[in-house]
Formats: C-alpha cells, sequence, structure tokens
C-alpha cells in the first residue's frame, strides 16, 4: 500500500518490539496507525514523536517488520 499522507513511501506492518505493540508505518515519510482501517482515513501519529513520549529511540531499530505487503 503506497501511502496516502506522502504518495511516495510505502506501508509496512511492523513491531514496536519493546511495547509488543502493532502498527502501520510508512517507510519515507514515518507517519504510522495502529490500525490498517484508519490508513487514509484517521489521522496519522508521526512515528518519532510516538516513539520518544514512550521513551524509546525514534529510529527503525526499535522496530520489526512483520508484513512489507499491506
Ligand atoms: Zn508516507
Amino acid at each position: 500500500m503506497i501511502c496516502p499522507r506522502c504518495n511516495q513511501g510505502e506501508i509496512f506492518k511492523v513491531l514496536i518490539n519493546k511495547l509488543q505493540a502493532e502498527t502501520f508505518l510508512c517507510d519515507e515519510c514515518d507517519a504510522m496507525w495502529f490500525k490498517v482501517i484508519d490508513i487514509g482515513n484517521a489521522l496519522f501519529v508521526d512515528f518519532g514523536t510516538y516513539m520518544i513520549s514512550k521513551g524509546l529511540s525514534p529510529t527503525w531499530n526499535e522496530i520489526i517488520v512483520v508484513n512489507n505487503s499491506i
């Protein structure tokens, strides 16, 4: 799925390791959604801002790509 925010990146289903939370993240603009149905419909969360708010580093080192063909 192409990201509806930037129209460039791909949306990946990712696991935030330390939170054990699955989210959907754009590899280009770092827009993030919590449910697949929200992508393009609900407001995105900025990945970096979210990670910092949880006390984590805002890098892809903290996540595992679960599925790259959303
Ligand atoms: Zn994007």
